[in-house]
């Protein structure tokens, strides 16, 4: 079997494995946050446990950038864009954390930890090594363009999101409130609407297959998750809950 045949194959047994955590998911949301309980070993500081499980990605994406010798402008962009998600993921995001969030079970952050490095893996490796190498016209291309505006869009909305949440939080407090304002009226979780919108645009601007599975794996993960959220504020907060939807505007 040659190294891409291999590569298919894994890549989709990953799909594959997406589509299996998205069933579950709909079932049992991941015990974290306001879903926590208990039964999941361990529990890490929020801070710590998110640098733990995300560190692969960014540190993953730049080893397989350097061992893969290419330093033309369309690798670079690559690297720029998944990089400037997740530095700031892995090691900014988790210090903005509110000292009052939820803890996060470390099976949960193994979980996480065995993602991001597969996730990496198969796209670094195909970015920077098994495909054939982009030329300078593709910054120029229709879908590189969309597909940045659209990465660029969803980044902005994941980071204001998740700021509003932090602030919703005051110094010492570990309680909920309701969000308000902006795309917060249309959906429970704005935050997730945009990295999985980055992440379809990652898909998009790469033209990959790669790219495509980690989109099908955000909404994976975080669709379920939205519509978990939704049920809890129904519950928590009957009054003020509303109509909004749970991930995308008017729809889910
Ligand atoms: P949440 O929205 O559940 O929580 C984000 C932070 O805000 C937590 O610290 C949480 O505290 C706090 N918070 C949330 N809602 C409220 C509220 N109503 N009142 C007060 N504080 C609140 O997001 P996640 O923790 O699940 O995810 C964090 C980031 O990671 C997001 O940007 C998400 O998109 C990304 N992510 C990406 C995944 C992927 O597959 N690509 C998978 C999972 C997350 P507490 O912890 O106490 O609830």
């Amino acid at each position: 079997m040659s190294e891409r045949e291999a590569y298919f194959w894994l890549l989709g047994g990953f799909a594959g494995l997406g589509v299996l955590v998205f069933c579950l998911l709909l079932r049992f949301a991941a015990p974290y946050g306001r879903h926590a309980r208990p039964g999941w070993g361990p529990v890490l500081p929020p801070r710590w446990a998110w640098a733990a499980m995300e560190w692969p990605a960014p540190v993953g994406m730049a080893a397989w950038f350097a061992l893969g010798g290419r330093l033309d402008a369309v690798s670079v962009a690559f690297l720029v864009l998944w990089e400037t998600h997740y530095v700031h993921r892995a090691f900014v995001y988790p210090f903005l954390i509110r000292p009052g969030s939820h803890g996060v079970p470390l099976a949960v952050v193994l979980a996480g930890l065995a993602f991001n490095a597969v996730n990496s893996y198969l796209n670094g490796c195909w970015l920077f090594t098994l495909s054939d190498p982009c030329p300078a016209s593709w910054l120029g291309d229709p879908r590189f363009v969309a597909g940045t505006v659209v990465f660029v869009t969803g980044l902005a909305v994941n980071w204001h999101a998740d700021h509003r949440l932090r602030s919703l939080r005051g110094p010492g407090r570990t309680d909920y409130r309701v969000p308000r304002g902006g795309l917060f009226e249309l959906v429970v979780a704005p935050n997730y609407l945009g990295e999985w919108v980055e992440w379809v645009g990652w898909a998009v601007l790469t033209w990959s297959w790669p790219g495509a599975v980690f989109a099908l794996w955000t909404f994976a993960n975080l669709a379920p998750r939205a519509v978990a959220h939704r049920r809890w504020l129904r519950e928590r907060f009957p009054e003020e809950s509303g109509n909004r939807k749970a991930l995308i505007p008017f729809l889910l």
